[in-house]
């Protein structure tokens, strides 16, 4: 049983990399954002509560998230472990976890503020499609212009520096405690994701080649 946590902000490569490591380990990339969703568009009872928080603009309790996470964890696919990304946020809710499963790593994938400004500052989305290209690693053909339908490439504005810092201050608040309540578990496996893609992957492959 491998119970894997995601750790990592904006612009680390954490998703790409979840998605490697669901498939090498033939083990279920549980997305917190996702579960919530499809319980809300299955009406599901937890669905229905948890979207009467978020029409009157509250904040979802961890009573009904750690609960869809729960039955999310308990279904067949999860038998021989998970790799869950975007939970837990908060001590709180990593003792809630403790209480029905069992985390094995914590992979903590780490790039500096300054570093995740720079690859987002440089990413641009196609207004009409939502195409995504970046100015360095995957230009478009012609500057400005998506190759696929021609519409303008512009930067979204929740991809500006402002708000990117905003989401790092956040994710730097909730993460700290964390790492500190999973470090003290010896469950943080720290990963340099200022590298290429290729050599992000090999370090997190080699964590789970040791005997
Ligand atoms: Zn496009």
């Amino acid at each position: 049983m491998r119970g894997i946590l995601l750790f990592g902000p904006q612009g680390s490569g954490k998703g790409t990399q979840g998605e490697k490591l669901s498939a090498w380990l033939q083990l279920p990339l549980v997305v917190t954002g996702n579960i919530f969703r499809s319980n809300i568009k299955s009406g599901t009872a937890l669905g229905q509560l948890a979207q009467g928080y978020i029409q009157r603009g509250e904040l979802v309790p961890d009573e009904v998230t750690n609960q869809m996470i729960q039955q999310r964890l308990a279904e067949p696919d999860c038998v021989n472990g998970f790799v869950l990304d975007g939970f837990p946020r908060s001590v709180a809710q990593a003792e809630a976890l403790h209480n029905f499963t069992t985390v094995t790593h914590l992979l903590h994938i780490s790039i500096s503020d300054a570093e995740a400004v720079r690859r987002i500052a440089e990413r641009r989305t196609c207004v009409a499609n939502g195409h995504v290209y970046h100015v360095l690693y995957n230009p478009p053909k012609q500057a400005g212009v998506c190759d696929s339908d021609g519409s303008p490439l512009q930067q979204r504005e929740d991809d500006t520096e402002t708000a990117l810092r905003r989401r790092l201050d956040i994710y730097h608040r909730a993460t700290e405690p964390l790492l500190n309540y999973y470090r003290q578990r010896q469950l943080v496996f720290d990963i340099n994701g200022e590298q290429l893609i290729a050599k992000v992957w090999t370090d997190i492959q080699a964590i789970f080649q040791t005997v």
